[in-house]
């Protein structure tokens, strides 16, 4: 006999349609993944581009800038980039299940801050007091690393922020204070030019959240109108065509790999007294009923259906007849003892059929165990009749 425990697909399924608030949680959290797969792919060129931003900096002011500084500053970027670097490995390497908001977002966020400083201390450490064409270029290749901060962490506003922060502020800043009124009109245009940057990474990152959790929310309407369009809406099962679909996938395996199928066909006796006798609405509980006993009683590989009204059909794979007669005997028994108030004596009559006697196609099949259940009906009903 089969497991008798096992709770539907279908039945989860139904379950899953009441608990709108987690699937929310769900969506978000799918969301806060999307986001940080996103500054992965978008962020890795940005390692190589900061670094070849300062050596070509450096390279251009190399007679007019500090050149001990100037080579610090490049020993400690390129360590930074080699953290940064060490880090994407990781990721690359590291399974999706393990590609966690939890546990990424933190240390991308240690080695964003570090080489965003290190970048914008530098500069600062750099820029000269009496040297104009310096301090322009140097402002430059500030505002250049900005502008790229924008592409590469649009998903995350507080990085690009945070970034655009470090790398720009400190040299707009000092140049804010300086005495020439050009220094001083260098530094409010890059002021001004910043606040339009950090309004333009709220709307991009708010369109990217936007895009983000449209399409999660897509995905979980198509998987929930699918699963709809599949499952019997009374009893939770599969509906007659989704029966039959994955009924056909099943014969095709079993007929591949020359294994024995059973067909088992229910259906409910004296169904109508029943609705007459008691009302419609406890023959729906009744057939609510006789689903859950079918889903608990067959296993993952069995299919199983509602083909319409009160009648029901299971395909059980590599099974032999003698071993599907003693399950539909056992789910006669379940069907019997149901305890159905206000209905009373519940009873099914079942039909079997297997390939292993006829070679038949999923048709036939179903057509021969048809055949049984009603010799079944026609024997007395409640028991089990096999296919001649
Ligand atoms: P038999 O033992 O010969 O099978 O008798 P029966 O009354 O079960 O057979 P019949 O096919 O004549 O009647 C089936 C009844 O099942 C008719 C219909 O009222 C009832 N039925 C079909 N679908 C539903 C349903 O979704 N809910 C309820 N409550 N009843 C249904
Ligand atoms: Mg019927
Ligand atoms: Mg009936």
């Amino acid at each position: 006999m089969a497991p008798l425990s096992r709770q539907s697909d279908q039945a989860n399924f139904m379950n899953g349609l009441g608990r709108g608030q987690d699937q929310d949680d769900v969506i978000e959290q799918h969301v806060r993944t999307d986001r940080l797969h996103q500054l992965f792919r978008q962020s890795f060129a940005a390692i190589f581009g900061s670094y070849l931003a300062a050596a070509m900096l450096c390279w251009l002011c190399w007679d007019r800038l500090d050149q001990r500084i100037m080579l610090v500053w490049l020993v400690t970027l390129g360590v930074s980039s080699l953290l940064r670097i060490k880090m994407f490995m990781e990721w690359f390497r590291c399974p999706n299940s393990e590609r966690t908001p939890e546990r990424w977002e933190r240390r991308y966020w240690i080695t964003l801050v570090l080489s965003a400083g290190i970048w914008g201390a530098g500069a600062f450490a750099l820029i000269p007091t009496d040297d104009r064409l310096s301090q322009v270029l140097v402002m430059l290749f500030t505002v250049g690393m900005s502008v790229s901060a924008v592409s590469c962490y649009s998903a995350y506003r507080a990085m690009t922020v945070t970034s655009i922060s470090l790398v720009l502020m400190p040299c707009t800043l000092w140049l804010l204070w300086q005495p020439s009124s050009m220094q001083v009109g260098v530094a409010i245009a890059v002021l001004v030019f910043s606040t339009f940057v950090f309004s333009a990474t709220r709307k991009l990152s708010e369109a990217l959240e936007k895009a983000f959790r449209l399409t999660r929310q897509m995905e979980r309407a198509h998987t929930i109108s699918t699963r709809a369009a599949q499952t019997d809406e009374l009893t939770g099962l599969m509906n007659r065509r989704a029966f039959f679909e994955r009924a056909q996938v099943l014969y095709a395996q079993c007929r591949h790999n020359q294994q024995p199928l059973c067909a088992l066909m229910l259906d409910m006796d004296h169904f109508k007294q029943i609705n007459d006798t008691y009302g419609h609405q406890a023959g729906d509980q009744v057939l609510r009923q006789i689903g859950g006993v079918i889903s608990a009683s067959f296993r993952q590989a069995d299919v199983y259906g509602r083909l319409g009204g009160e009648e029901f059909a299971v395909l059980l794979p590599n099974t032999s007849l003698d071993t599907a007669r003693a399950i539909a005997e056992q789910l006669i028994k379940a069907i019997s003892g149901l305890a159905a108030e206000p209905v009373k004596g519940l009873s099914a009559s079942l039909g079997l059929a297997s390939t292993h006697d006829h070679d038949q196609d999923l048709h036939g099949l179903m057509n021969m165990a048809d055949k049984a259940l009603y010799r079944a009906k026609a024997q007395g009903r409640n028991q089990v009749a096999l296919a001649e």
